[in-house]
């Protein structure tokens, strides 16, 4: 595996609050990473800084070998960097032209292309494509925000919170997406608190207080019964699947 996306010494804050205290984190191509946290915990802010929607105050982002901490969030976007956020989808317009944004800085050709192995991908956005965003269920809105990312091509999709707001039988079928994604060869950056998105994960890492405190494989956070207790709420006697 290459090295795809690297921090280093990363720090950033909100006026007078520091939250990023010199955050060290690795990606690596055909890699999923998940980031646990509480809340708080400071992911959403790390998560901002390296799509460039929050600048850094000190540290680096290096993406595919390139330094891209100065760069613009659109830059970011073109190198195959993307971020999935249910606030980029546009209520009144409609399932497809939502994903014709996300491919908005790609060549009209292959936009076409990708939107049509999306609607493949999400059978249910193919059904709803011509209906307004707006009338879509949480779930579903969940999986357009995924599909718009996915739109741009990303090396790397950076997702924050995916299952929040979703019932465990949508958590399940977004974990299939993006199962499917990943054997494409899509690598994944998920900030999550959900248990279940361990099975995605190659590697875990667990941030609090705006410090990266653990990073192992999902086995490895399973044997370790503090990690557990703290992420989980499980004793030494309860068995995560992963
Ligand atoms: P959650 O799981 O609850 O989303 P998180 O790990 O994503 O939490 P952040 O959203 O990064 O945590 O928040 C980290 C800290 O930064 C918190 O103390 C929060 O109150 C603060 N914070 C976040 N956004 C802002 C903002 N726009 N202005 C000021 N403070 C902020």
């Amino acid at each position: 595996m290459t090295g795809l996306l690297r921090t280093e010494r990363l720090e950033a804050g909100y006026g007078t609050m520091q939250v990023l205290w010199g955050v060290d984190l690795n990606v690596s191509g055909n890699e999923t990473v998940v980031l646990l946290g509480s809340n708080g915990a400071g992911k959403t802010t790390f998560m901002k800084c390296l799509m460039g929607l929050l600048p850094s105050r000190a540290g680096t982002v290096t993406f595919r070998g390139e330094e891209i901490t100065g760069l613009t969030t659109r830059a970011r976007v073109e190198r195959g960097l993307s971020f999935m956020s249910e606030l980029g989808i546009f209520p009144d317009l409609s399932v497809a032209e939502n994903i014709d944004l996300g491919a908005l800085f790609r060549p009209r050709a292959d936009a076409k292309r990708r939107a049509a192995e999306l609607f493949e991908l999400f059978p249910v956005l193919k059904e709803k494509r011509r209906q307004a965003a707006g009338g879509l269920s949480g779930g579903q809105r969940k999986m357009l925000g995924i599909a718009k990312a996915l739109a741009a091509e990303p090396k790397l999709l950076v997702m924050d919170e995916p299952s929040a707001g979703l019932s465990p039988l949508f958590v399940a079928t977004v974990i299939r997406s993006l199962a499917e994604c990943r054997a494409g060869g899509l690598s994944l950056l998920i900030a999550e608190q959900n248990v279940k998105f361990l099975e995605l994960g190659d590697r875990v890492f667990t941030m609090e207080g705006g410090r990266v405190h653990f990073g192992g494989t999902p086995a490895e956070i399973q044997a370790d019964d503090g990690l557990r207790r703290a992420y989980f709420g499980l004793g030494q006697d309860d068995h995560v699947r992963a």
